[in-house]
């Protein structure tokens, strides 16, 4: 068989895109040397890809910042906000993507959401009434050219027409028949100068493919295929799915003529029947997903063959690929030289799976490695096994607690805070390593911290902020934090995976059965708590998180892992709260991840374990305690009611880069929890001034109770600088004050 992938991890083996891209922005290199690294990355990765055996090899899965906004900007599909600066075209698509503020204007990026079910985000494209779409950019054909010229005939690889637009946010106004016409034909455009570059196969990656589609989707696809398939001439078109099923739309994909259909066996869960039942068309090729491209577990070779040989009776042509794109997973284990190899034998990053894919081509069939060490922990399965019912209840309920806390509290009207971490400026992470690698000893790193949150404390005091945070300087990640202080996890030393933009997370493994040996946050909250009047706001992150955030294990369900760590966590939690910290924070920023992409599955699968182990968190508390959540991102409109059953006091969200389109959702669902929509955008550099948050605020109060409201940034600091942070908060506080003195009358 044929082999190949859906696409690589762009960067690069030890982050080298994202160092070259973070000097571009901090003005150290020029725009010409950072495409010499972007360069020099791309052709390492086709000569890797190519000398371990794949036959076909992508090109155009790289992208500077992210694969939808290169789409988007290669059709032309960049705002008239950000045409406008007048900027050089690398910095009109960086301004997309993190804003700009400079002699050229202010202007804010574009909003990001979630990639389907991953933590990877994308640049959500913004198609304007009077857009016009067209082919404008290159970038496919120059980099097909530039593998061409290594003697390497790659497979462009761009975000399908339909995915494009699906995602896109429309304008009102819009003409959506002039802009599917023009999307197909301008993809049309594109077929034909990748085929005269010589070019044989075009990837269209079209995950909107595997959630619930209308008869209208359906239709809007076959137009943007018919369109495009008419100029395809001797190019051949592989339309690649990935992170489901394409129950709604095997028919259409099968009747069209197209070349290639890529189909993802993994997580797709109908994949399978749908091919072996309808059968799939002698005339097309099967790119069949059978490598996981989300897991790192080593490949079950006989249970993939048995599979194949499924595929196989189905389907003529067969092209063994990966069930996504390996961005989605680390490079390479050949960096875990910490790992004992008990553990490391187990494991498969993207360079393994390349490996993988072609001992499967080769016939391999042994079932793994067998059982693996250290995994059962009787003490924590008895716990789980125990919990009852009302464990997952607090009381009293919501209403009696919200007054005796106002009573406690006795903050003030639009109390301000902070999403937890302060910048991580060069200084923490040097003293960080300095401790890892054993240069300095615990109790210096203790000081070290200490101090930082010393003045961490007194500079929120002074500037005014209601809750206080301590600032997080201990942690690098908000869930590895959490996993190195509990049993049952491992980490890489080099295992990151993007999450966006120049921003890369290292997830840890979950391996065994979790559990916490003893109290984590503690020491930091009380110290920090000793030194101000105000409350302190512990910081923790919640269960479901941790595990979304981890590459969980596949021998027990999502379900039972969360429920071990929701325990760990509930100790936690009653320390902090034995300690005198009166409000606590559990975050729960990837809440949504592993939400089914098919809102059939929503409660059955996912949410009906969730939302109870997040209560199961905090039911042990008193009435006093406060329970702040915060979740990234305010794509949970849909969500609202398993949101406000997670029965916390406060909730904080991203909602600065969207619209507030969520507020009047709220509303119309009667929320009831607290709520601080956050006020800035700090995923981007920019400073919001004060008149900028009174509007932003005052435009919330229009639609939510300002009792309800908090006045906070929509997530933690840790990525920002110290100046535009200190400016951003003053300002935030100024904002608070006087939409508190206008609101109040
Ligand atoms: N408390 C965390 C922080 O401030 C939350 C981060 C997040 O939501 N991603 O960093
Ligand atoms: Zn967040």
């Amino acid at each position: 068989m044929t082999t190949t992938i859906v696409g690589f991890p762009r960067v690069g083996a030890h982050r080298e895109l994202k160092f070259a891209t973070e000097k571009f922005f901090r003005g150290e290199i020029s725009a010409t040397e950072l495409q010499e690294t972007a360069k020099e990355l791309r052709q390492g990765q086709w000569k890797l890809i190519r000398n371990a055996g794949i036959d076909e090899i992508p090109s155009g899965d790289f992208s500077l910042y992210d694969q939808t906004l290169d789409a988007a900007v290669l059709f032309g599909i960049v705002p008239k906000r950000y045409r406008d600066l007048g900027l050089t075209p690398l910095e009109t698509y960086f301004a997309q993507a993190r804003g700009y503020q400079g002699e050229k204007g202010d202007v804010k990026a574009l909003p990001m959401k979630k990639w389907f079910n991953t933590n990877y985000h994308y640049i959500e494209p913004e198609l304007e009434a009077s857009q016009t779409i067209a082919l404008t950019g290159t970038q496919p054909v120059d980099q097909f050219l530039e593998a061409k010229e290594q003697g390497i005939i790659t497979r462009p690889v761009v975000v399908g027409p339909f995915t494009l637009f699906q995602l896109a946010k429309k304008e009102e106004g819009l003409d959506e028949d002039a802009a599917i016409e023009a999307l197909g034909s301008a993809y049309g455009e594109l077929l034909t100068k990748l085929a005269d570059a010589g070019a044989h196969w075009i990837q269209l990656d079209e995950p909107s493919l595997v959630v619930d589609l209308s008869e209208e989707d359906l239709a809007r696809f076959t137009r943007l295929y018919e369109s495009l398939l008419a100029n395809k001439g001797t190019l051949k078109v592989l339309v690649q799915t990935y992170f489901g099923d394409v129950r709604d739309s095997y028919d259409t994909l099968t009747s069209l003529p197209i070349d290639g259909i890529g189909l993802d066996f993994v997580e797709g869960r109908q994949t399978l029947k749908l091919v072996t039942g309808s059968g799939f068309p002698a005339e097309k090729t099967l790119f069949a997903g059978v490598v996981n491209g989300k897991n790192i577990w080593r490949n079950n070779f006989a249970a993939t063959q048995e599979l194949l040989g499924r595929v196989r009776d189905a389907a003529a042509t067969v092209v063994l690929t990966t069930s996504c794109s390996l961005q989605h997973v680390p490079y390479s284990v050949e960096y875990e030289t910490d790992l004992a190899p008990k553990y490391v034998k187990h494991l498969a990053f993207a360079v393994e799976k390349l490996g993988e894919l072609t001992a499967l081509d080769r016939g391999a069939t042994d079932a793994g490695l067998g059982e693996r060490d250290d995994v059962t922990d009787r003490k924590v399965q008895k716990r789980v096994a125990g919990i009852t019912e009302s464990d997952y209840h607090r009381s009293p309920e919501r209403d009696k607690r919200d007054r005796v806390q106002r009573e406690e509290f006795q903050l003030p009207l639009l109390p301000t805070t902070t999403i937890g971490s302060f910048p991580q400026t060069t200084d923490v992470k040097a003293t960080r390593k300095a401790y890892r690698t054993g240069e300095i000893t615990a109790a210096e790193y203790a000081d070290f911290n200490k101090k930082k949150i010393a003045e961490c404390v007194a500079w929120q005091d002074q500037t005014g902020l209601d809750v206080i945070v301590h600032g997080e300087y201990e942690r690098n990640d908000m869930v590895e934090y959490f996993g190195q202080h509990l049993d049952g996890f491992l980490f890489t030393r080099n295992g990151w995976v993007q999450s966006y933009g120049t921003r890369c997370v290292k997830p840890p493994l979950v391996w065994g059965d979790v559990s916490r040996p003893a109290p984590i946050t503690v020491e930091w909250s009380s110290y920090a708590q000793s030194l101000t009047e105000k409350p302190v706001k512990g910081m923790l992150t919640g269960p479901v998180t941790i595990l979304n955030w981890s590459f969980p294990r596949e021998d027990i369900s999502i379900k039972e892992s969360i429920l071990q760590i929701a325990l760990a966590i509930r100790d936690e939690v009653l320390d902090l709260e034995r300690a005198g910290i009166r409000i606590i924070q559990v975050d729960e920023a990837a809440l949504r991840e592993k939400l089914p992409l098919r809102r059939s599955d929503w409660f059955s699968e996912y949410l009906d374990f969730a939302i109870p182990a997040f209560r199961l968190v905090h039911s042990g508390v008193d009435a006093t305690t406060q329970i702040h959540t915060h979740m990234c991102y305010s794509q949970f409109t849909d969500i609202l009611p398993a949101i406000d059953a997670l029965d916390a006091d406060v909730i904080t969200f991203e909602a600065s880069r969207s619209d507030l389109e969520i507020l009047d959702a709220l509303v119309e669902c009667d929320f009831r929890t607290n709520i601080g929509p956050g006020v800035y955008d700090i995923h981007s550099p920019r400073v919001p001034s004060v008149e900028e948050i009174v509007t932003q605020i005052k435009r919330i109060a229009t639609t939510i109770d300002v009792k309800k409201l908090w006045v906070n940034p929509d997530c933690g600091l840790k990525t920002r600088g110290e100046e535009e942070t200190k400016k951003s908060l003053t300002n935030l506080v100024a904002a608070a004050r006087e939409a508190r003195d206008t609101l109040r009358r």
